[in-house]
């Protein structure tokens, strides 16, 4: 596989492993940070409830003050004076009284007889006002409450230290404002006209159902993640937990489902699949006629292993097709330089999984090949096991088709264990059979096998298609198969599969 396909590999099993690992993670955070967002906002409504609650107690003091001078608007300051002064010192919170006549105050708490217009316009609900200062505390807030009845006024004062104390200490989380009109009082006491704040989290605003007035709560910007970090470490550690232990389960799942494959593409890349080289000779003169290409994977703990072994991983992963062009390449760097020395064609066997021909590629893979070496010095030999057949399909025949004009042949293998037919046999043009071992091991020992193997090699004698016999161990078994006409043999009699390099040495040394 090429280097950027394998970092590709690696960088989807990294991001699967952190993003099941942070999944947990920016999910739990999300509720948390929803979770955090409403418990806020009933923290600012139940904190403007409360403030409200505590405002129309204070002005419950001031409206009785009030209430109780109104009916004495209109007689002389000097009689009435010290009534007015007798309510700022029994009712809590008042801070002064006055009395009015004709939208003018006359007589104040503070001062005695007095004189200032006034705009009843000015009042919320033509109740309450909310004012910067007063002649002698010009620079303290105060809330004024004014009650009338015709020309008969009276009103009684707040004052704002009252009134910030309790958006201090109710508010003390929270931002907290308190609005009469167009006029607010912040909690550290300012008197401001212009437009209210809005509040940047959780903003909540009411406003009594007694008095002119209402109140915002909320809090400052980032407030959530504040709140998230002072209230939930522990939910957070879990969180954190959750993740490792998720992310963990995805590597693990990702290493286990992927490993044997992930374990020979390594090995691919690593070039550990090796070509071993097992001596074919003619049947007649015994002289070399070719090779069969065996695989060993040079595993770097497990050793030298066998083939059968891997060689059903590799199919079943598709990396059986990669294997065997890298197969074909080695076989043909080592044996191309021998190729002007063949006298008559050489014949290389290579082994070829059905799963290899369900596309047009094998016949790029065997045009390289053959492209490597002298032209008409090899026959390539294409092993396809009977065991597996190929099913046909307008692929396989434009495949094969191909695969006769390039000259490559084709070899059944195993012949004799699977169930291949004559229609199968003439549909993919086969050149040779390879008869299987398993009959050939039975020469001289089991008779019904032998009857057997006789059949195989006259079916073959009448359709035409030379054979190999494999496995051949005794001399007894090559002189049966020679005496009966088998065209190649092939068997540790004549030579073990041996590496590839080591073949080429005792060839070139001959
Ligand atoms: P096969 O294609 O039938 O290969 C012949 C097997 O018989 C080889 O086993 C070979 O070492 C063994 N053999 C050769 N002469 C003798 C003998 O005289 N006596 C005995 N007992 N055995 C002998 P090997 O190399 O272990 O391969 C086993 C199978 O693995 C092969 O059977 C073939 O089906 C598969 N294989 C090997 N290389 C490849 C490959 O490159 N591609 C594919 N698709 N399959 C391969
Ligand atoms: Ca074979
Ligand atoms: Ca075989």
């Amino acid at each position: 596989m090429p280097l950027r396909a394998k970092t590709r590999t690696r960088r989807i099993r990294i991001a699967v492993t952190l993003l099941s690992g942070l999944l947990p993670v920016i999910l739990g955070t999300a509720i948390l940070y929803i979770q955090a967002g409403r418990a806020l906002e009933q923290n600012a409504q139940q904190t403007a409830e409360e403030a409200i609650r505590q405002f129309d107690l204070m002005l419950d003091n001031t409206a009785q003050a009030a209430r109780e001078l109104l009916p004495m608007a209109g007689q002389s300051c000097t009689d009435v004076k010290l009534a007015l002064r007798e309510q700022v010192t029994r009712r809590p919170f008042v801070r002064s009284t006055n009395l009015i006549w004709d939208d003018a105050i006359y007589c104040s708490s503070l001062f005695g007889d007095y004189h200032e217009k006034l705009a009843a316009g000015d009042f919320s609900q033509g109740r309450l006002l909310l004012m910067k200062g007063n002649p002698v505390t010009p620079d303290t807030a105060l809330l004024v409450y004014r009650l009338g009845k015709g020309k008969q006024g009276a009103m009684s004062t707040l004052d704002g230290y009252h009134l910030s104390n309790v958006l201090r200490l109710i508010g003390r989380q929270t931002l907290l404002v308190l609005q009469v009109g167009p006029n607010w009082l912040s909690a550290d006491g300012q008197f401001h006209e212009d437009a209210p704040p809005a509040m940047p989290t959780a903003q909540s605003n009411l406003g009594s159902s007694r008095y002119g007035f209402s109140v915002t709560a909320g809090f400052p910007k980032g407030e959530t993640w504040r709140y998230m970090r002072s209230q939930y470490p522990p939910l957070f550690s879990l969180l954190i937990f959750f993740g490792v232990i998720s992310g963990s389960l995805g590597h693990f799942l990702q290493k286990r489902t992927s490993s044997p494959t992930h374990e020979m593409q390594r090995a691919l890349d690593a070039a550990e699949f090796v070509p071993y080289f097992q001596a074919v000779v003619h049947g007649d003169s015994k002289k070399l006629s070719g090779i069969e290409v065996l695989m060993r994977w040079n595993h770097p703990k497990e050793g030298l292993v066998r083939p059968d072994l891997f060689i059903p991983f590799a199919e079943h992963s598709g990396l059986i097709v990669p294997m065997t062009r890298s197969l074909m390449q080695q076989t043909a760097t080592l044996l191309a330089p021998l190729s002007a020395s063949f006298k008559e064609p050489f014949h290389i066997g290579i082994n070829i999984t059905a799963s290899h021909c369900q596309d047009l590629d094998l016949v790029k893979d065997c045009r390289e090949f053959l492209d490597a070496f002298a032209p008409g010095s090899v026959h390539l030999v294409l092993e396809l096991t009977e065991r597996e057949l190929i099913e046909p399909t307008a692929i396989t025949h434009q495949l094969f088709d191909q695969l006769r004009d390039l000259g490559v042949k084709i070899a059944i293998d195993d012949f004799g264990t699977g169930h291949s037919s004559l229609g199968y046999l003439r549909q993919f043009n086969v050149d040779y059979l390879k008869i299987d071992q398993s009959f050939v091991a039975m020469i001289g020992i089991d008779t019904l096998s032998s009857h057997i193997l006789d059949s195989i090699i006259e079916l073959a004698i009448k359709l035409g298609l030379a054979m190999v016999a494999e496995g051949v161990e005794t001399q007894q078994q090559s002189d049966y198969l020679t005496a009966h006409n088998v065209n190649f043999l092939q068997g540790y009699l004549y030579g073990r599969p041996m590496p590839g390099v080591e073949f080429i040495s005792a060839l070139s040394d001959h």
